[in-house]
């Protein structure tokens, strides 16, 4: 299979952008050979060379040979990738995983819920539906960031609105000059305008979000085969092989990471050991 290459391709840094003050996108582009074309939602195992390989989601557009990925810096290896400057070379298998699906959403609402990082792997599913804008009914996205400083890709928040999403944000805690909502990411689903009957939803972010996300929509009536999660689990291979990323039955770097709400809920409810 093409995409599962066990060797990485060497990628070159040709941009890196602090987004907050733990998180870098970087863009990669190719030295000999791109990776197969990758679909919104699909992750890469990138390798921070001599310091280890880490998986992580693509969040720019698949619309050419460079790939877009945003990192948040947490221990040694995501460290080292952020910061890798412009020139670097870093190593790139996949890609690798299920997708979001949007294009299967032609004729619906579609309700995108994003927490802290989670909003990167939901970056391009939100892209290539405001690609296709005529295809779908109402796009809202929901925004939920620990605080203003903390909240990713800020500035684009606006063409996103004026390409004919509804976005809303809200904090965890605000700080001075915030005059937008307070509170967790459930409240804005609370409020938002939900038909049901008609609305695929896409989660992203920390587990526990996830939860209560998908909680409260289907106290909203959406049904829980109508909402996608994305599930991170510690990932070694990427080609379900090491066993590493298993949950019950699925090994998320093959099965997942976006899988159906309603396959997931009965896993996540089963505290890991
Ligand atoms: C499918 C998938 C997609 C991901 N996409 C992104 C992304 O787009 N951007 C991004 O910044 N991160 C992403 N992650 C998380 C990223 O892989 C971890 O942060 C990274 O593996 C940590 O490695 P490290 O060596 O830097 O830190 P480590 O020293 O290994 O870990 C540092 C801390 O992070 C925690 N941690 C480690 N791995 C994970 C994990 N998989 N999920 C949550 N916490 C973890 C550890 O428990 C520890 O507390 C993704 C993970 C998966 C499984």
């Amino acid at each position: 299979m093409s995409g599962q290459h066990a060797m990485p391709a060497r990628y070159r840094v040709t941009s890196s952008q602090g987004e907050t003050a733990d998180t870098v996108t970087l863009v990669l582009r190719p030295v000999d050979h791109p990776i197969e074309p990758h679909q919104p939602g699909q992750f890469t195992m990138l390798y921070a060379f001599g310091v280890g390989e880490v998986p992580i989601s693509i969040s720019g557009p698949a619309d050419g040979p460079d790939l877009v990925q945003t990192i948040r810096s947490v221990g040694a290896v995501t460290r080292a990738l952020c910061a890798a400057g412009p020139g670097q070379l870093v190593g790139v298998r996949g890609p690798y995983g299920t997708d979001w699906d949007v294009g299967g959403a032609a004729g619906r609402d579609v309700l995108l819920v994003a927490g802290g990082i989670g909003l990167a792997p939901l970056r391009p599913a939100l892209l290539s539906l405001l690609a296709a804008r005529d295809r779908f009914r109402r796009i809202t996205l929901l925004i939920g960031a620990r605080s203003p400083a903390e909240l990713l890709f800020a500035s684009q928040l606006a063409a996103w609105r004026e390409r004919g999403a509804d976005v809303e944000v809200t904090v965890d805690r605000a700080a001075a000059g915030w005059a937008g909502n307070v509170g967790v990411v459930t409240q804005l689903i609370d409020r938002a305008e939900i038909d049901a009957a008609a609305t695929l939803a896409l989660l992203c972010g920390p587990e526990v979000m996830i939860r209560l996300a998908a909680r409260a929509l289907c106290a909203r009536g959406v049904a829980p085969g109508s909402i996608r999660v994305s599930l991170e689990r510690n990932m070694r291979c990427g080609i379900a092989e090491c066993g590493h990323c298993q949950l019950g039955p699925l090994l998320l770097c093959r099965d997942g990471p976006v899988v159906s709400y309603q396959q997931a809920a009965p896993l996540l409810a089963v505290q890991e050991l």
